[in-house]
């Protein structure tokens, strides 16, 4: 059964379109995404959720209640915010206690309650100190507490993480997804950082400019991604996108760009001959060996790895390389494309994706923890 569905809900403000019409299911228990730049309408969208903001037209349900004309307060939801947003006179535990005061829940009960969501974010020892009195980390497992103590129907979050540092972040990111397991409740989580709903998503909804570009499980967005914008937004480093020219000769497709041709063999029925553009994830490319003349412009050295930029003419590609193949700028290396790891997408800034479709993952939860462990590596 679908949890939270918004059916055709488009947002205005005044003249301008916010989201032009959405249309979302999300399953019972799952943990979704929005994703998609700065301005994408991803906030808009999880307030409309929340019942901050109304939608001009169209519907949205949470279980099989219509939601659009109900109070924030009675849509058994929480929400936990980028900024925290606690009251900064009231201590740790008043603050987690807030919302069960608001509904009436009896002193004990509450002090009860404060304890068992304390303890499961461990932060038992914070609870007699005020918000000004925490670290970042602390004030976001606090405001997280504050959400998960009401136990609502439907978490929402927008961008819990992006006042954190890194390192913090990451630890943050296994926590959530270790809450997520544990609770199996439904969460709907805004960001605008790929890794983050890459390694915590049942499925990610990639946005941009309100228009919902592909809903999918991590793996499908990575490997399958629906259209050039999709493709370009998910990946670190970013897939290379080439403009260039589909041409067929009998069977045969190549595909062209000034200085690189390669037969086109991941090509689906929907292929036109003419401008198309071919995208290249990093780990498509061979540098140090092969036919194309290609220039070192900018290697980054990881640690564990190399992330190396070549320039074939006026093209740029990223590519990855063991750490001990260390080359400067300037230097002429030969470089390969495999042909069977390449992207083709129509002309345009979100052309859809040509490929044939790849044959079905067998088991989608089986593949998840393999990517998390790929992309957090
Ligand atoms: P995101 O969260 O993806 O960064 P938002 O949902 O906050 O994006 O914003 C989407 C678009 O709607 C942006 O162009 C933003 O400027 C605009 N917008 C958001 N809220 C309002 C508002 N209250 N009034 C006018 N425009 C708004
Ligand atoms: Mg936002």
């Amino acid at each position: 059964m679908a949890d939270v569905t918004f059916t055709k809900v488009q947002k205005k403000f005044g003249t301008f379109t916010a989201v032009p019409g959405l249309d979302l299911d999300i399953r019972e228990g799952e943990f979704v995404s929005l994703l998609g730049p700065s301005g994408c309408g991803k906030t808009t969208t999880l307030r409309m959720l929340a019942g901050l903001e109304f939608p001009t037209s169209g519907e949205i349900r949470i279980g099989d209640r219509v939601v659009n004309d109900v109070a924030p307060g009675q849509r058994d939801i929480a929400m936990v915010f980028q900024s925290y947003a606690l009251y900064p006179h009231m201590t740790v535990a008043e603050n987690i206690a807030y919302p069960l005061k608001k509904r009436g829940v009896a002193k004990a009960e509450r002090h009860e309650m404060v304890a068992r969501t304390a303890e499961m974010l461990q932060i038992t020892p914070l609870l007699a100190r005020k918000p000004k009195e925490l670290s970042g980390g602390q004030q976001q497992r606090v405001a997280l507490g504050r959400a998960l103590v009401r136990d609502p129907k439907v978490f929402l979050l927008d961008e819990p993480l992006s006042n954190l540092d890194a390192k913090l972040r990451g630890y943050m990111r296994g926590e959530l997804i270790e809450l997520h397991q544990r609770l199996g409740r439904t969460m709907v989580y805004v960001t605008h950082d790929q890794l983050e709903a890459m390694t915590m998503s049942d499925r990610i909804a990639v946005m941009e400019g309100g228009k919902l570009q592909q809903f999918a499980p991590p793996q499908d967005v990575y490997r399958e991604p629906a259209n050039r914008f999709v493709a370009g937004f998910i990946g670190t480093p970013g897939m290379t996108l080439i403009d260039g020219e589909l041409a067929r000769n009998g069977a045969d497709w190549r595909f062209d760009a000034p200085g690189i041709s390669v037969p086109a063999l991941e090509l689906g029925d929907q292929a036109e001959t003419g401008p198309a553009a071919m995208g290249l994830r990093p780990e498509a490319l061979t540098i140090g060996t092969g036919d194309i003349a290609a220039e070192i412009q900018l290697v980054e050295q990881t640690g564990h790895e190399n992330i190396v930029i070549v320039r074939v003419g006026e093209i740029r590609l990223t590519g990855r390389t063991q750490p001990h193949q260390v080359w400067s700028p300037g230097d002429r290396v030969g470089m390969a494309i495999d042909p069977d790891m390449t992207h083709f997408f129509a002309a345009g800034p979100t052309g859809a994706r040509l490929n044939a479709p790849l044959p079905p993952r067998a088991d989608p939860a089986a593949t998840s923890a393999p990517m998390l462990k790929e992309m957090t590596s």
